[in-house]
């Protein structure tokens, strides 16, 4: 599976970086997510809280006043497109609009300046470390599996799940189209291109469709970042190929030479250059989207982050991947988008996380490093308050929802604040879980009232000085994933 030139090529990396880093510490930080879970926004509010001396009690350095500043550096690699702070910051802060969400790999590095809490460091180290973002596509990470898989388990599995009755609907036109071609037929461009088509709108069927499920692979298909439209992509699976291999000349031969191409020249350089450097991982989720959406969608995003942990896992017989997997030593859950909640539900959505992730790490076998999980809003578009109805007070979350958004028969202009009963969790997070049939268990509904909301009005103070993006748990996520460096 691999070759002495990747295994070379990334061991003299590795002692490279390590030389330089004994000047210079640094940490490369992956932060990952299937599209929409909240990366870009994230990003952009932990830089902006850095750099802007934001509130974050839970982050010890900060807290103990022992960060002198945060600032943006150049990046260390040329090739990689930087990350465009500055953009998202503007149409967050400025434009109060949600920034531009991840469409392939981007880098930023955020260096800062420390002192040492315990004398001993403080005369050693130079107290400052500088942290490597990397922004990629979750879609790109699920493609790790398939350097493992032959072009026919490929095929068998991508066929095998579209019976799930929650796929089934959307992969009709993509199963009809292929029951018409003949494996073993002369390979044919137009063919081969219908073909590829067709799968590809039912990969982004099943992501767009509101049971909001989450990703098969090739991630490329539904974030091809500079490949759109590329021959590498022009590919799809074929019913009934499994244990055979392809006549030469074949569209099964074809589409099977170009899978393998794909594998070559996409997936392994994507790893090799850029997930086997990585120090500690993020990887978002969005548990309420999903939570909103009803079980099969949660079912489905357990599958995704069970696969996600796997790629993750040392010991599956890959150098690429053990080469990763024992370098990363802590991976943190995070659930984003918490301020769509009232506090008191803050705990239940990460105590769902938190089985959601049990389940993942028991069913990954998963082992290595240390997983950590919190439930948090990167950006808290919401504050709180309490409505007197019938008597009764009830907590409520106040924002402005987006334009165009809709509660019964209400829909919103994108300029009224509105306080709105944002429902609650399950009490306990079984009640998630239960895989009993419909009719055994406790029902759940009514699910969460789920609208988007404008990012927050930013605060000023007397001065003009206008203060760092509110977050819920932010510092809490930062000191799992730097802390121990700024010790
Ligand atoms: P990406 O595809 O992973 O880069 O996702 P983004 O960071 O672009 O986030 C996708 C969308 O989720 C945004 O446009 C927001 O609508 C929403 N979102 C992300 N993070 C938050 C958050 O912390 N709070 C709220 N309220 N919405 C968020």
């Amino acid at each position: 599976l691999t070759t002495i030139s990747d295994e070379a090529r990334i061991a003299l990396d590795t002692v490279t970086g390590r030389a330089a880093g004994l000047f210079r510490p640094s940490i490369r930080l992956g932060v990952t997510g299937l599209s929409r879970a909240g990366k870009t926004v994230f990003i952009s509010a932990l830089v902006h809280n850095l750099v802007h001396g934001g509130r974050l009690p839970l982050f010890e350095a900060q807290k103990t006043g022992r960060i002198a500043r945060a600032f943006l550096e150049e990046q260390p690699d040329d090739a990689v497109p930087r990350f465009q702070y500055e953009d998202h910051v503007a149409a967050l802060v400025d434009q109060r609009i949600w920034p531009d969400s991840t469409r392939a790999i981007s880098e930023l590095r955020l260096t800062i300046e420390f002192e040492s809490a315990s004398g001993w460091n403080r005369m050693f180290s130079a107290g400052r470390l500088s942290v490597d973002i990397v922004d990629y596509p979750g879609e790109w990470l699920l493609d790790l599996p398939l350097l493992g898989k032959s072009y026919a388990e490929f095929s068998d599995e991508a066929f095998e799940l579209t019976t799930l009755p929650v796929r089934a609907d959307l992969a009709r036109d993509w199963r009809a189209l292929s029951a018409t071609v003949t494996p073993d037929s002369d390979a044919d461009e137009i063919t081969a291109r219908r073909l590829a088509e067709s799968f590809s709108a039912y990969l982004k069927a099943c992501k767009l469709d509101e049971r909001a499920l989450s990703t098969l692979p090739p991630g490329r298909f539904l974030m091809p970042g500079d490949l759109e439209g590329s021959p590498a992509l022009t590919f799809a699976p074929l019913p009934g190929v499994s244990a055979t291999r392809g006549r030469p000349g074949s569209l099964h031969a074809m589409m099977e030479r170009r899978y393998e191409a794909y594998k070559t020249h996409v997936v392994k350089p994507f790893f090799r250059e850029h997930i086997a450097r990585l120090d500690r991982q993020i990887v978002l989720i969005d548990a309420m989207q999903a939570l909103n959406a009803g079980p099969a969608a949660m079912a489905d995003l357990e599958r995704a982050v069970t696969e996600i942990l796997a790629c993750f896992r040392p010991g599956r017989g890959n150098f690429l991947t053990d080469w990763f997997a024992r370098r990363i030593d802590r991976i943190l859950i995070a659930a984003t988008k918490a301020d769509h909640l009232h506090h008191e539900s803050h705990d239940r959505l990460q105590a769902i996380v938190r089985r959601l992730a049990d389940r993942a790490i028991a069913k990954a076998s998963f082992t290595g490093a240390a997983v950590d999980v919190v439930a948090m809003a990167a950006v808290r578009a919401t504050r709180e308050g309490t409505v007197k109805q019938a008597g009764e007070i009830l907590p409520v979350i106040i924002g402005t929802p987006l334009e165009g958004e809709r509660i019964g028969d209400e829909t919103f202009d994108g300029t009224t604040e509105t306080a709105i009963f944002p429902g609650d969790l399950p009490k306990s997070a079984d009640a998630v879980f239960d895989e009993r049939p419909a009719s055994e268990k406790e029902s759940i509904e009514p699910a969460i009232r789920f609208v988007r909301f404008r990012p927050p009005k930013l605060e000023r103070t007397a001065e003009g000085i206008t203060l760092s993006l509110p977050h819920i748990r932010l510092d809490r996520a930062l000191q799992f994933l730097i802390g121990d460096r700024l010790a």
